[in-house]
């Protein structure tokens, strides 16, 4: 059933394709005036693009090209590592998936390459992507292989994907096995650190990309205390409830109780870059979610990200189409609705590449770069 959706969703052939460019999204991503991207043409040193009807558009893989040309000065040092981001909340269906998947995208426009780790068994990363877990998916595409000891490094499960400077290691149902390899590593071989298996795992990726964004299943489990224990940021989606407010306090609760128990009691420690808070799905009418966002507010301080991502009917209905808002070509919805969910995504991965920079001119300035 699956497939026959797919099928219907992504004609003729059934596979995604990243949207086009156009010279407007180009100089905004260039940062730029659009005369500047005219001017720039004439030399002919940068892709051309094609013309669609008289407006000329850009492939994603091309307009990369630009990007990374106008914004170097915020692309990766040389010497320096991936920073890796793990999206994380207890809970299912508060954008963590969506968060991870247009933080991904985001951050390819602006010119990182990015590898997207799926650690959800239910494969929901994996499938906006237009890969079917069930069907599609073996063992050695997911980080399975790696929990279950077979392999140290995770660069045997990368694949390419449809988004051009996304790579992708997918995940499926089998990678539920992991809950029963990694405590029956523990228990064999009492010096393994079940926790350390994926940081150690990402080594050589850390190597060949710029930024490494992990999406997690809505449960700490052990590959989530893997997931957290690889990253240097933390993001926390949240919708503005009482029970999501709850739940995520319970999730800090139980995360520091189990670093007290694992890491603390041999003597090391784990500290994070940066804490991210992102207040997801606001319904800015909803005089409830209004007192929460203030409990979320006065409760998580400055880690709560200065952007709401507005629950929108583009969101929703784009991940429906196998996809997010950035796969949407300009002007398949409601303009306005569309703009105000695409700008607070925009938003969002500027505040997060920030952090980034940060944390990369940190690197440079300890390790001399
Ligand atoms: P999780 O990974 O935490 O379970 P998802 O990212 O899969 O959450 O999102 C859960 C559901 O909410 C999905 O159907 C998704 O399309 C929808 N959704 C996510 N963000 C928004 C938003 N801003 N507005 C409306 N619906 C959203
Ligand atoms: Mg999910």
């Amino acid at each position: 059933m699956m497939g026959q959706i797919r099928e219907a969703m992504l004609p003729p052939s059934a596979t995604k394709c990243a949207p086009a460019v156009s010279a407007a999204q180009l100089a905004a991503l260039c940062n730029v005036d659009k005369s500047k991207i005219s001017y720039r043409l004439t030399r002919g040193d940068l892709p051309e693009g094609t013309m669609s009807g008289n407006r000329r558009e850009w492939s994603m893989a091309d307009a990369q090209v630009w990007v990374r040309e106008f914004r170097s000065a915020h692309l990766r040092p040389a010497n320096t590592a991936a920073i890796t981001i793990t999206v994380a909340n207890f809970k299912g269906g508060v954008a963590k998936t969506t968060s991870a998947v247009t933080l991904a995208q985001g951050l390819s426009m602006r010119g990182h390459k990015v590898l997207l780790l799926d650690l959800d068994p239910q494969g929901s990363a994996t499938t906006l992507f237009g890969v079917l877990p069930d069907a599609e998916v073996e063992q050695e595409d997911t980080a399975m292989l790696l929990f279950a000891g077979e392999h140290d490094d995770l660069s045997y499960a990368v694949r390419k994907s449809y988004w051009p400077g996304i790579d992708l290691v997918c995940a499926a149902p089998l990678l539920f096995g992991a809950e029963f390899a990694l405590p029956a590593r523990q228990t064999k071989d009492p010096g393994f650190e079940f926790w350390r298996c994926l940081d150690r795992g990402l080594d050589q990726a850390r190597a060949d990309y710029d930024v490494i964004v992990i999406d997690t299943p809505p449960a700490l489990s052990y590959v989530t205390i893997n997931a957290l224990m690889a990253a240097d940021g933390v993001l926390m989606p949240l919708p503005p409830s009482a029970l999501d407010f709850a739940s995520s306090a319970q999730f800090w609760d139980l995360f520091s109780d189990l670093c007290n128990q694992l890491i603390r009691s041999r003597g090391q420690d784990k500290t994070f870059e940066f804490i991210d808070v992102l207040l997801s799905r606001v319904e800015s009418t909803d005089a409830a979610s209004s007192v929460v966002r203030q409990w979320v507010l006065e409760g998580y301080t400055e880690k709560v990200l200065p952007i709401e991502i507005p629950k929108t009917a583009v969101t929703a209905t784009a991940a429906a189409e196998f996809g997010t808002v950035y796969d949407l070509p300009r002007g398949s919805m409601n303009a306005r609705t569309f703009a105000r969910a695409r700008d607070a995504y925009d938003r969002m991965c500027e505040l997060i590449e920030q952090q980034i920079e940060a944390v990369w001119a940190n690197q440079v300035e300890q390790f001399g770069g």
